[in-house]
């Protein structure tokens, strides 16, 4: 189950595009959406010390993780080409602390809306770089490390991944992370311009 809540930022700007887009998430389906000031975003290595550490499992595994993607000088310097973009979350509501089925059905509706409102985008903001989250999921077994990416043009990294600390490109944003008790919270973003 989701939870619809709010559109962040838009009414703070003076750009109809970008202010529109942020209405447009939320008219998509995501819970959240906020504008993106590409300024805030800062890249940390201790960040991939933390994927190295393996919680989620899919370090050395995935085309679009580490160690196999990009490399963090490259990410830092690829985010001065944005100015902005948009934060979009998926929050499920939970029975319990334990209640898997629900966090999974979350994180595939964000993973599905994201994958969907990208290709979207895309036909508008030519520049787009998606980051979502978790690892590259297209198909079912990734091709990593015996044979090539098999669709480069449509895999994304997480925001972890990139090296980026999700929480602190929220608070950045005035976006919120966590949405209380019971919820579960899923984010991604695109840098558009
Ligand atoms: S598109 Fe397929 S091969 Fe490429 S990173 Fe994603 S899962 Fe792996």
């Amino acid at each position: 189950m989701e939870i619809q809540v709010a559109a962040v930022g838009a009414e703070n700007t003076n750009n109809k595009t970008m202010r529109e887009l942020v209405e447009r998430a939320i008219k998509y389906g995501f819970s959240h959406a906020s504008l993106l000031d590409a300024s805030t975003l800062t890249v940390r290595s201790e960040v991939r010390d933390m994927c190295r550490a393996d919680k989620c499992q899919m370090y050395d595994k995935n085309w679009m993780c580490p160690p196999a993607c990009n490399d963090l000088s490259d990410n830092a310097s690829r985010v001065t080409e944005y100015k902005s973009g948009l934060i979009v979350q998926t929050t499920g509501i939970l029975e319990d602390d334990f209640d898997y089925d629900s966090m999974m059905a979350a994180n595939d509706r964000q993973q599905k809306l994201f994958a969907s409102f990208r290709d979207e985008l895309k036909a508008e903001y030519p520049k787009l770089l998606a980051l979502g989250n978790g690892s590259c999921r297209i198909c079912e077994a990734c091709a990593y490390p015996d044979s090539p990416c098999r669709f480069p043009e449509r895999a994304v990294s997480s925001m972890e991944a990139f090296g980026l600390v999700v929480s602190d490109v929220c608070t950045k944003n005035d976006l919120g992370y966590y949405y209380g008790p019971k919820t579960i919270t899923y984010t991604g973003c695109f840098l558009l311009v």
